[in-house]
This record gives structure tokens, C-alpha cells and sequence, in this order.
């Protein structure tokens, strides 16, 4: 991508409106627009990352068996109804009448939509266990829209529910679930810690919360220290070993984890002090195991090997990947703006030309463009007119990990400079140094 040809509108000024360091950045690096309360577009540079994340939400969805559909953001109220939330679920539900005057509503949530999916087609355990997500747009109208992106009323939810004729069987779906949230929190650079869950409206028994630590976080968490240390499942987990899942739940929780609604300060402070660890935190995911809360009102009805109808035990796993985006920046960031983890940054490289009006050092960045791209790389390419130091403090506030720049000087000399952001170590290397080590 040629800066010169891309929309990036950058604000040169701290936004009065930003009372936390990502949503500060997320509006300078021209990657969101607020249009209302809670309600923002996603910019270019912003749709990128979002984009990003939503790979990697998808890939670890996917390996972990789980399979992906869309439903739509509008839902009648009927369902609702069926489920007996319509009422309960309160303000925060968006009601809408059409012109027919049916009751519609901008879905918070699926379950019941995916009931109704489920209880249509599947009629025999035989077809069991399945899990079904989706990423889409939800809308709560919260009562505190707040931190830009990170507490909006429309956000993006990758919502997974879960079908089982048992118990047992829902709780290896669950246990699946958590194996791969904790893959998919470490791809994107974060440790999330599971903390033991109320369920809310969503209702049931078994929940948990994925909590990033952070200062800025809305709320308050209370946990062991030991969890920076546990290791990630593998990337070849195999998800139908219902031991080795088992395993993994139970070690993650062994140690004490809480959000404040379940906290039971008794038992954390029996802990030694040295391993006590009150934070704040950003919840970035929740499983639930709610059994037949939906399924018994709804009617959705499996035949098992016994040739009787039984509720289907269901669950359902969120994740919001517009909340994680500010989340990735409230965890990695310095004072000149965001640092990316790679697995998610906009771009992979950025080449800096300090001087467009110089032959060379337009051929040797053209060379370097055509070079990184075609070996796959999503490259930024500072081609404006802009002067040297605006364009470096473009490409450190957009956090794109790797820079190259590319001066009179240093071309004459044969070289041109990579710097890593993350580091901010700055080598002067030939230009085929650069790419070799870029690829
Ligand atoms: P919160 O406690 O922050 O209000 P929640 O418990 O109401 O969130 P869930 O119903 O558990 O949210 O939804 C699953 C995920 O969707 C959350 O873990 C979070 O990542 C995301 N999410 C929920 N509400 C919002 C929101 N208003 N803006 C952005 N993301 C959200
Ligand atoms: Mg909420
Ligand atoms: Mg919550
Ligand atoms: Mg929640």
C-alpha cells in the first residue's frame, strides 16, 4: 500500500474526548470514527487489525471444531418470547417495530436464534456434539458507552454455541472452548487469565470469565500469580482427547481466580501475600454452560440412544474482537503510540522515504516495496511529501513492527536503515540484508 494512495487520517492533537491511552491512539492513528454514543466506524488502518484478529479468532474456532454460519443482527421478538428473556433481558435490548408493527430487536446475543437453527434440523444425538459461531455485529445499549471501542453499544461478538445430549459431553464442549480461547488469546499477544464467572442474563452454572490484566480495566480481578507461567496448549492439541482436555481445564484451574462478583476474599487472603495478585482487568471473553435453559422452553429435542426425546445441553462462548483491539494496545504501547504484536499489526513493514524528490532513494524504496510484497508481506510505503520526522512519528504511533528507512545518505553508502519498533534498535544494513531478514 503507497501512503500516498491511502486514507489514513492521523490527528496531530490529543483528542479531549480519550480518557484512556487506547482509545487516544486508536482515534490519532485514524483507525476508528465515532458517528454517536458507543456507535464508531472502522477506519482503513483499523479495519486491518480488526480483520487480523478475527483470523486468528476464526482459525482457533475452526481447529477446535467448531463450525462457522451468520445469522442476522435483526431478530423478532417472538423467540424471545419462546425463551421467556424478552422481558428480562431489559434496557439494554434495542426494541424495533417494523412497519408491520411486528416487535423486532437488534440482537444482543443468539441463543435463542440458534435454538431455533438447531431445533429445526437436528433431531438425533447421532448428529452430536456440535458447536456453531458466527462474527457479528451486536448492539446493547449500554448505559455507559465509554474508552472508545472497548465499551461501545454496537461491537462485534464472535458468539459459539454448543450442542450435546449430557452433560458430560457439554462439558468436554466447554473444556473445548477454553483450550481454545487460551491459543487464541496468546496469538494475539495478550495472557488471559480464565477467573470463575457469574452468568448474568445469559443464566446457568459453569462460567468463565478471560481477563487481561491492565490498570485501565473496568473491573476488579483478584488472582494467583503462577498463571503468567502456565504454557499455551499446542497448536496440534488434539480436541476430541477428552483426558488431555480435562488436564489442561484442570490446571488452569487450580489456582485461585476471581472477578469481584465471585470473589470470596477469605480464601485469597489465606493465600501467602508474595503470590497475591488484586488487579484490574478487561473481560475479552466468557464461556458458559447453561444445560437445557434454553432448550426446555424452546422445545429443542434430541432422540438418544435410548429412542427418548431429550433437551440438548447447550453453552455458548464469546469473545468481543472490538473490544480486543483496544485491549492489544492498552498491553502493548509506549509514549509515541502503539507497538503490535505482529500476528495482528496493520501492516508487517513500513519503508520510510525520507526524500521523494531522490532518485535513488525512490528507486531503492520501490525495490524494497516490490520485494517485501511479493514475498508476501503487507508493506506500507511512505511515499508522501511529508518531512523526514513526521513521517518516523506516523510510523511509530501506527505501531508498524518493522520500519526501513531509506535516506540520500545512507543510499549513497549502499544501505538502508531497519529499526524495530518494539526495541527501537535501528541496524544499517545493504538493502538485501533488509530483505533478507524482513522475509
Ligand atoms: P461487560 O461485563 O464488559 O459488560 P458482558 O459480560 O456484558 O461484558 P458478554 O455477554 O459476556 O459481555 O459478551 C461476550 C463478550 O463480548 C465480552 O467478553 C466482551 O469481550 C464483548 N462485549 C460485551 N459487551 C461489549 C461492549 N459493550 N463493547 C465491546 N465489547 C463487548
Ligand atoms: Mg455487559
Ligand atoms: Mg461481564
Ligand atoms: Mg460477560
Amino acid at each position: 500500500m503507497r501512503l500516498s494512495r491511502y486514507f489514513l487520517p492521523i490527528l496531530k492533537e490529543n483528542p479531549k474526548e480519550a480518557e484512556i491511552v487506547s482509545h487516544r491512539f486508536m482515534l490519532r492513528a485514524g483507525m476508528i470514527r465515532q458517528h454517536g454514543q458507543g456507535i464508531y466506524s472502522w477506519l482503513p488502518l483499523g479495519k486491518r487489525v480488526l480483520d487480523k484478529v478475527n483470523r486468528i479468532i476464526r482459525e482457533e474456532q475452526d481447529r477446535s471444531g467448531a463450525v462457522e454460519l451468520l445469522m442476522p443482527t435483526m431478530q423478532s421478538a417472538d423467540l424471545w418470547i419462546e425463551s421467556g428473556r424478552y422481558e428480562a433481558y431489559g434496557k439494554e435490548m434495542l426494541r424495533i417495530t417494523d412497519r408491520q408493527d411486528r416487535a423486532m430487536l437488534f440482537g444482543p446475543t443468539n441463543e435463542e436464534m440458534i435454538t431455533e437453527i438447531f431445533r429445526s434440523s437436528v433431531k438425533s444425538y447421532k448428529q452430536l456434539p456440535l458447536n456453531l459461531y458466527h462474527i457479528q455485529w451486536k448492539f446493547r445499549d449500554e448505559i455507559r458507552p465509554r474508552f472508545g471501542t472497548m465499551r461501545s453499544r454496537e461491537f462485534m461478538m464472535k458468539d459459539a454455541y454448543s450442542f450435546d445430549l449430557t452433560r458430560e459431553g457439554a462439558e468436554h464442549s466447554y473444556r473445548k472452548m477454553f483450550a481454545a480461547y487460551l491459543r487464541t488469546f496468546d496469538r494475539l499477544g495478550l495472557r488471559a487469565i480464565p477467573m470463575r464467572a457469574d452468568t448474568g442474563p445469559i443464566g446457568g452454572n459453569l462460567s468463565h470469565e478471560f481477563i487481561i490484566l491492565a490498570e485501565t480495566g473496568e473491573s476488579e480481578v483478584f488472582c494467583h500469580r503462577d498463571f503468567v507461567k502456565f504454557d499455551i496448549p499446542a497448536e496440534d492439541l488434539d480436541f476430541d482427547n477428552v483426558e488431555k482436555l480435562q488436564g489442561i481445564f484442570d490446571q488452569w484451574t487450580s489456582l485461585y481466580a476471581a472477578t469481584d462478583e465471585m470473589h470470596d476474599a477469605d480464601a485469597f487472603d489465606a493465600l501467602p501475600e508474595g503470590e497475591r495478585l488484586s488487579a484490574r482487568g478487561i473481560e475479552v471473553g466468557h464461556i458458559f454452560y447453561f444445560g437445557t435453559k434454553y432448550s426446555e422452553p424452546m422445545n429443542a429435542m434430541v432422540q438418544g440412544p435410548d429412542g427418548k426425546e431429550h433437551p440438548v445441553h447447550m453453552g455458548s462462548y464469546g469473545i468481543g474482537p472490538t473490544r480486543l483491539v483496544p485491549a492489544i494496545i492498552e498491553a502493548s504501547h509506549d509514549e509515541n503510540g502503539i507497538i503490535w504484536p505482529d500476528s495482528v499489526a496493520p501492516f508487517d513493514a513500513v519503508i520510510i522515504n525520507m526524500k521523494v524528490s531522490d532518485e535513488a532513494c525512490g528507486s531503492v524504496s520501490e525495490r524494497l516495496y516490490e520485494a517485501l510484497s511479493n514475498a508476501g508481506l503487507d508493506v506500507l510505503y511512505d511515499d508522501t511529501d511529508e518531512r523526514a520526522g513526521a513521517k518516523f512519528a506516523t510510523a511509530d504511533l501506527i505501531g508498524v513492527p518493522n520500519q526501513i528507512v531509506v535516506g540520500p545518505r545512507g543510499v549513497a553508502a549502499g544501505e538502508v536503515e531497519v529499526k524495530n519498533r518494539r526495541s527501537g534498535e535501528r541496524v544499517a544494513m545493504s538493502v538485501d540484508a533488509a530483505i533478507a531478514r524482513l522475509t
